[in-house]
């Protein structure tokens, strides 16, 4: 399942309010510091579910693992800025790939 993007603000909100010791934000302002790359860099120090995109640095909670997670994408397009959909087939075989879609926000 693809959550919507204000969907991802809205259940990180809620995974930071789960941490009293940090500051505390609404999914508004979590999304107006969308492209603050320190921002989330900092903050994925405290939250299992959060990544960072190596093509855009954006937040990420679910998205593709290169290589079972040397790189990271959040979508479609920040995947084709690297590989080609034919590539990324390839690497994502199921015998000899080890690169797949993944989710961290369950
Ligand atoms: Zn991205």
């Amino acid at each position: 399942m693809l959550v919507s993007n204000e969907n991802k603000y809205v259940f990180l909100s809620n995974e930071i309010a789960n941490h009293p010791e940090l500051e505390q934000w609404t999914p508004e302002e979590l999304f107006a510091k969308e492209s603050d790359f320190d921002f989330w860099d900092e903050l994925s120090e405290h939250l299992d579910c959060l990544r960072i995109c190596d093509a855009c640095n954006r937040p990420m909670i679910e998205g593709y693992c290169i290589d079972d997670g040397r790189e990271l994408y959040c979508s479609d397009d920040c995947l084709h800025s690297y590989y080609s959909e034919e590539e990324y087939i390839e690497m994502s075989d199921d015998e000899e790939g080890n690169s797949y879609w993944t989710v961290w926000w369950e």
